[in-house]
């Protein structure tokens, strides 16, 4: 086994390959689909901008206050939308 030549974090499943796991599904995503598109898609998902980051922190602020952080990956119920829907 061999580090990652491209994340250097993770070891790769056999000596013969160059990548782990996850970046080799990511290089297969990329050549799969387009590169640009990829990178287009992952700037808008990953690359917020101020403006964007004080929205997000506004509303985790008024989660807090409201006390309805109990679970992240629980989706948000009505009356949360609206809230989310009035601060955008
Ligand atoms: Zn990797």
């Amino acid at each position: 086994m061999t580090i990652c030549s491209y994340c250097n974090e993770y070891e790769t499943e056999s000596y013969w390959t160059k990548y782990c796991p996850d970046c080799s599904m990511l290089r297969r995503m990329l050549i799969l689909h387009n590169s640009k598109s990829c990178l287009e898609i992952l700037k808008r998902v990953l690359i917020r901008n101020p403006t964007q980051i004080d929205y997000k922190v506004q509303l985790e602020l008024k989660k807090k206050v409201n006390n309805d952080i109990e679970d992240y990956d629980k989706p948000n119920t009505r009356s949360q939308k609206k809230v989310v829907e009035k601060i955008n």
